[in-house]
């Protein structure tokens, strides 16, 4: 079975793959070391979320800044916030 974009991105957070350069109230700006490649991704809290892959829509690289993000914010491992964002 393929992996989900949810368990990639916990792959990514486990594998520490996931920079977090900028973490601000409405902006993240970070830096994801994908299979492939390393992708900018960039968050405006409440507005857009812009990853640079090739992936249309949402993948498992915003998932896994938000969900890094979110454990600094609220203490929470990404298991349980990555269910929270619920993309
Ligand atoms: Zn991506």
């Amino acid at each position: 079975m393929p992996e989900t974009i949810h368990e990639k991105a916990l792959r990514l957070i486990g594998a520490g793959a996931v920079t977090i350069r900028f973490q601000g109230d409405h902006v993240i700006d970070a830096d994801v070391h994908g299979d492939h490649d390393t992708y900018p991704v960039v968050i405006e809290v409440g507005d857009r979320e812009r990853c640079m892959c090739p992936a249309s829509g949402d993948c498992s690289h915003l998932l896994a800044v938000l969900a890094v993000a979110l454990q600094r914010n609220t203490g929470l491992p990404p298991a349980v916030t990555l269910g929270k964002v619920g993309v």
